[in-house]
């Protein structure tokens, strides 16, 4: 998978989208990272790149400096950090919404979550 480096996340995420009203991820409210809704298909959306990096060591901390955490609206995206270092690039293909996405393990379940990319979090 083509790997995203920080310049590239900013041009991709400052790139023109469509305003117009697109039905399939209007639904999709997620400043901050959400599970993804039952009802969202992830194919509705096409794999940009990502932001992990292969063989690389696994870091779990995170970047949160203004005190918020990983549900904030507001937390930064610090791609070196966790959860953005095992998230892939997204973008809705009818109406070019950009979008970050990484998958959650916990023991017995498994977490889609999403957040949507905006050049203005990004560290
Ligand atoms: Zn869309």
């Amino acid at each position: 998978m083509k790997k995203i480096d920080r310049d590239q996340l900013i041009d991709i995420a400052k790139s023109p989208r469509s305003f117009n009203a697109c039905t399939e991820c209007s639904s999709l409210s997620c400043p901050g990272w959400i599970s993804k809704p039952g009802y969202f298909d992830l194919g509705k959306l096409k794999v940009l790149g990502t932001l992990r990096i292969e063989g690389a060591e696994e870091r779990w901390d995170e970047y949160h400096p203004d005190g918020t955490n990983l549900w904030s609206e507001d937390a930064p995206i610090s791609i070196q950090h966790h959860p953005y270092n095992r998230s892939d690039v997204c973008k809705c293909m009818q109406c070019e919404r950009k979008f970050l996405h990484y998958t959650e393990y916990g023991g017995y379940y498994l977490d889609e979550r999403i957040r949507e990319l905006s050049a203005t979090r990004i560290v």
